[in-house]
């Protein structure tokens, strides 16, 4: 069976084939491409070892010299190629010990964590699928390479690795390594933080979300983190066709649970502070009911940003009614923030508001004058509403 390779990755087997050594893309591009979809990035997997790698192409980067894998430079794109390994015995539930190069294609395919991910493949020999990759493919499951149980014992990250592939492609996780899931799950407490987060935010950005109640049915929750395994995830819904973004999705995940376990979950998991703090305002506003009235909708908005805004409306499954609103108010450019009032800090000095906390609320004040009624956001209108300071205040003695 032939597939189709960008050029680079076949100028790079072909170079190294014709050097002497073996080549083959692998792996996740593989996989992506039998089944129809874009690879993220491609993989090629050699017999020759690194420094005979960097010896026949120009451009390369030492990635990850002592576990064989150099990058070659082409047009700007980076290609990861790396020598055949076995890992060593494993010893702390994620990593080798060591690695050790191997002359077998087939060593380095066992090394690997399901069937679907441990097919190879060059123009001159096809598809190498030693573990029945495209099998799997074809009854869409995760399976593992050998004995499951092993395998997640080796690396417990490959639990998480599972669950995620299977909300990517839909995939159901097979028997064996499905219970192997379960009896190895306390071994996630061995996995950081920051490798869990990165599993289960791209299950949230995948085509499933809501597979995310494997992770609970599995007995994984307590290991991820205290928090996380008190969301009430059987009524969790996290329709798919939410927008692809971070924030969103860990919003409508976690949008039963109240703003500070949100965010305690995700300061658990190591997320950023921009991505907390908007799940944090969707969160919050996710249970608001919203009246459909302008005030109401503009005050709203001028706690968020105007993406943050479109994303509540797509969460709460917001009607025409608001979304006509928000059309109306943005179209008309009604002032929703500080920096967009017909008046500065500046001006209000000028009027004599003195500058620090007192020019704060005042500024606030205008804002929230101006929300009710956006007519009133001009320099004139809001210099009118300054109360005069208190006539009989001389201003204070010189000294
Ligand atoms: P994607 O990049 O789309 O997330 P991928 O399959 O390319 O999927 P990578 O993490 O890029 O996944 O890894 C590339 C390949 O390396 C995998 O296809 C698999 O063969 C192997 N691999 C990656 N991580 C592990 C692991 N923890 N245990 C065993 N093999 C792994
Ligand atoms: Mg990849």
């Amino acid at each position: 069976m032939d597939i189709k390779i960008p050029h680079h990755v076949e100028l790079i087997i072909r170079t190294l084939q014709k050097n002497g050594y073996e080549a083959y893309a692998v792996g996740g591009c593989v996989r992506d491409t039998l089944l129809g979809r874009v690879p993220g990035d491609w993989d090629i997997t050699t017999s020759a070892l690194p420094q005979q790698v960097k010896a026949l192409f120009r451009r390369t980067i030492d990635t990850g010299i002592q576990h064989g894998t150099v990058t070659i430079m082409m047009d700007h794109v980076g290609y990861e190629v790396t020598t055949y390994r076995i890992d060593g015995e494993y010893e702390d539930g994620r990593h080798p010990k060591q690695v050790e190069f191997t002359s077998s294609l087939l060593e380095d395919l066992r090394r690997r964590d399901f069937t679907i991910n441990a097919m190879a493949y060059s123009p001159e020999s096809g598809i190498v699928d030693a573990f029945d990759g495209m099998k799997d493919l074809e009854r869409k499951v995760i399976r593992c390479v050998g004995a499951a149980m092993d395998r997640f014992t080796e690396d417990a990250l490959r639990i998480l690795r599972a669950i995620r592939f299977s909300a990517q492609l839909g995939f159901t996780i097979e028997e064996d390594t499905w219970n192997a899931v379960s009896a190895i799950a306390p071994n996630i407490a061995k996995v950081s933080k920051e490798r869990i987060q990165v599993e289960l935010t791209k299950l949230l950005l995948s085509g499933h979300p809501e597979y995310m109640r494997q992770v609970f049915e599995a007995g994984i929750s307590t290991y991820v983190s205290p928090a996380f395994s008190r969301i009430p995830w059987p009524d969790i819904r996290i329709p798919a066709d939410l927008p692809e973004e971070k924030y969103v999705r860990w919003a409508a995940f976690l949008r039963l649970v109240s703003p500070a376990e949100a965010v305690q979950v995700l300061k658990d998991l190591k997320l950023d502070n921009d991505t907390i703090a908007r799940v944090r305002t969707l969160v919050n506003w996710s249970g608001a009911e919203l009246a459909a009235d302008p005030v109401c909708v503009r005050r709203a908005m001028s706690q968020m940003e105007p993406e943050v805004w479109d994303a509540l409306l797509a969460l709460n499954a917001c009607g025409d009614d608001i979304r006509g609103l928000t059309c109306r108010i943005r179209e008309r450019g009604d002032c929703l923030s500080l920096k967009n009032l017909a008046v500065k800090g500046k001006d209000l000095m000028e009027a004599g508001v003195r500058p620090g906390k007192e020019m704060g609320v005042m500024l606030n004040h205008l804002l929230d004058l101006v929300l009710e009624c956006p007519e009133m956001n001009t320099r004139e209108t809001l210099l009118t509403q300054i109360p005069k300071p208190e006539s009989g205040q001389n201003p204070a003695p010189r000294a």
